[in-house]
């Protein structure tokens, strides 16, 4: 079913647009393409978790009709105090739905950090509205229940390699395709052995070779945990067997990924590795607008480097593969883990090889469900959560 019901299909419209996360890495960048598409792209409500200062200045910017503070602790900072006439303010469990639900709204980017964003992306799918997906863990979570509400075309990937690989299938017959290439950086520690990883320090994890972004994700990308995370959020939306998806690394992030065909014919989308250009397809998907980002020079790139990914040293990597292949209540339980394990690594209290250690320990102690409900969900990722703050707290 198409989506009819929405200012989508109208073409002297602006599309209008909520972000949910407006002040991450994604978000930020969004409103970035939004500013650069003013005359296409009306920026209609916005949340954000703490950077309470960020988000009065964007809706001040923006005209913002409705903003949330996500975090109770921030819900009073004074500076919300210089919100802008006639801008409606949410705080509370259901803040970030309430802003984005109205019917002024026709497009949602989740671009929330975490399984904090599966209740929106459910919500958003629910509702009919288009979903512009940063939020990778929603579907490694709850890609058995997300996918189900998604109709035609409602739901468009941001996360680069997912965006590349949803263009390499446009016109193309799916049944038709053999193999899903999903190009990894090999991050910063790519080359290093198990010892030397457990020696490596937060500015070195932080310190991403081509991409900028929020620190979960940098550190994720560091243990090459995100192109985990990566391949099962892959297996959901194109519907694919783990199997199907190979890893590959591709040092200059040139390639953000490739689709193979049965008749051997590979398709490969490039570009810059600016996260704008994935955001902005999002919006403009079935329409390609001027790029918010420079071009690339490919006469300037010199070579582009493939080698296979080493699992055995990045362990993420296999844990997520494991968790893919079993399915049900085990993605949730790795992703879980993983969030608590990089919270600490990232405050100084475990080590960059205890992170996989948590995430092994959580799954191996997992008694695994099909998944069923968004509040099943909710209670294994707590219990998972409660289980690997006691790993941690056991190995200190
Ligand atoms: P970030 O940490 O820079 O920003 C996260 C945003 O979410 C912030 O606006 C923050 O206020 C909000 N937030 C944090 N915790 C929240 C909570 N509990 N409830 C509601 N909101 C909360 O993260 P990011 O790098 O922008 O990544 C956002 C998402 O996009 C992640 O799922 C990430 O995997 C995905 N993604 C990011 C990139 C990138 O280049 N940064 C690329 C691909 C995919
Ligand atoms: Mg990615």
């Amino acid at each position: 079913m198409e989506l009819a019901d929405t200012a989508l299909n109208q073409h002297a419209a602006r599309l209008r647009v909520a972000i949910l996360g407006c002040t991450g890495s994604i978000g930020t960048q969004a409103l970035d393409v939004c500013r650069q598409h003013a005359d296409r792209l009306q920026v209609v409500a916005c949340s954000a978790h703490s950077r309470t200062e960020d988000l009065v200045r964007f809706a001040r910017e923006f005209s913002l009709k409705r903003v949330a503070v996500t975090d109770p602790a921030h819900a009073d900072d004074p500076i919300l105090a210089e919100l802008p006439d006639g801008c409606a303010f949410y705080t509370g469990p259901d803040a970030a739905l309430s802003i984005c639900l109205e019917d002024d709204v026709d497009c949602v980017l989740v671009a929330i950090v975490g399984a904090a964003g599966l209740a929106a992306s459910a919500a958003v799918l629910s509702s009919g509205k288009r979903l512009a997906l940063a939020n990778k863990e929603s579907l490694v979570v709850g890609g058995d229940l997300l996918m189900p509400l998604a109709r035609k075309d409602q739901l468009i990937p941001v996360d680069s390699e997912h965006s590349a690989i949803f263009q390499c299938y446009l016109g193309e017959d799916p049944r038709r395709a053999h193999a899903i290439w999903l190009t990894c950086s090999g991050g910063p520690f790519y080359g290093y052995t198990r010892d030397q990883l457990s020696h490596v320090t937060v500015a070195d994890a932080l310190a991403h070779p081509t991409w900028n972004m929020g620190a979960k994700i940098t550190i994720d990308s560091a243990t090459l945990m995100n192109k985990g995370l990566e391949r099962i959020e892959a297996m959901h939306l194109f519907a694919v067997d783990m199997d199907f998806i190979q890893v590959v690394i591709q040092r200059q992030s040139k390639i953000h990924s490739m689709v193979e065909y049965d008749d051997g014919s590979v398709i490969a989308h490039l570009g810059a590795s600016d996260m704008r250009i994935p955001i902005q397809f999002a919006f403009s998907y079935p329409d390609r607008w001027q790029t918010p980002a420079p071009r690339v020079d490919f006469r300037t790139i010199g070579s582009l480097d493939f080698a296979e990914a080493d699992a055995d040293t990045f362990r993420c990597l296999a844990l997520a593969e494991q968790a893919g292949r079993r399915g049900g209540t085990l993605p949730c339980v790795l992703n879980a883990a993983n969030e608590v394990a990089v919270a600490a690594f990232l405050a100084g209290s475990c080590s960059f090889t205890d992170i996989d250690t948590v995430v092994a320990a959580c799954m191996d102690a997992h008694d695994v469900q099909p998944v069923q409900t968004l509040e099943q969900l909710s209670d294994v990722d707590a219990w998972a959560r409660a289980y690997a703050r006691s790993v941690l707290s056991a190995r200190r």
